[in-house]
């Protein structure tokens, strides 16, 4: 499949880049990774608009990880799109609500998120469709974007990433509060600094 077939589209979902969702635009539809605090259903159809697109053309919906900015609009937009959500089985009781998240704000980032009010919004609880399982990796050519879903959990114990074939990675929150946890190897540090760059890379393009 050629890659230059494949768009990404940056969603804003708070000002100053501090929360994003995006799309994946591919030949046969798009990706939503990622679903914004709740509300964010009308920014997302803007942006869906601005690509000739629509709710309907949502063929899969990843939320990285169960932090109400990334999975707070979520069920909602499964209902509008009809498409299936995918999320890693490490935060499940998180996104059915059964057990409160919690925050580890470790950059000026998250420092000022915490203080915003968004982060104690509930959202609509739900089960994912597609639950990523352990160390499982999923593959997104059914969908028609070649690239795969990888468990990095660090972030939260559930945090999942998005490699494209074209070595672009989509990941949730790059805070790697994981280090706290005590759960990142060397490697893995280096993984998030590769991750880092190549959302700059995102960022101008
Ligand atoms: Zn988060």
């Amino acid at each position: 499949m050629m890659m230059s077939h494949i768009k990404i589209v940056r969603i804003p979902i708070l000002p100053m880049y501090m929360v994003n969702a995006h799309l994946i635009v591919g030949p046969d539809g798009c990706i939503l990774v990622d679903a914004g605090v709740p509300g964010s259903e009308h920014k997302i159809e803007r942006a869906l608009a601005k690509e000739r697109l629509t709710f309907k053309d949502i063929k899969l919906i990843v939320v990285t990880h169960a932090h109400v900015d990334h999975a707070g609009s979520a069920a909602v937009l499964r209902e509008k799109s009809g498409a299936p959500i995918l999320a890693h089985e490490g935060d499940a009781k998180h996104f059915s609500r059964e057990t409160p998240m919690t925050f580890c704000p470790t950059g000026w980032v998250s420092r000022l998120f915490i203080k915003t009010p968004f982060i104690f919004q509930p959202y609509v609880p739900f089960e994912a469709d597609i639950q990523v399982t352990r160390q499982s990796v999923i593959s997104l050519d059914r969908y028609g974007i070649p690239g795969k879903i990888r468990h990095t959990p660090g972030h939260t114990a559930g945090s999942i990433s998005v490699e494209l074939e074209s070595n672009q990675a989509l990941v949730g929150d790059l805070v790697a509060s994981g280090i706290l946890l005590g759960g990142l190897s060397e490697p893995h540090v280096r993984y998030v600094r590769l991750l880092k760059m190549t959302l700059t890379w995102l960022r101008v393009n």
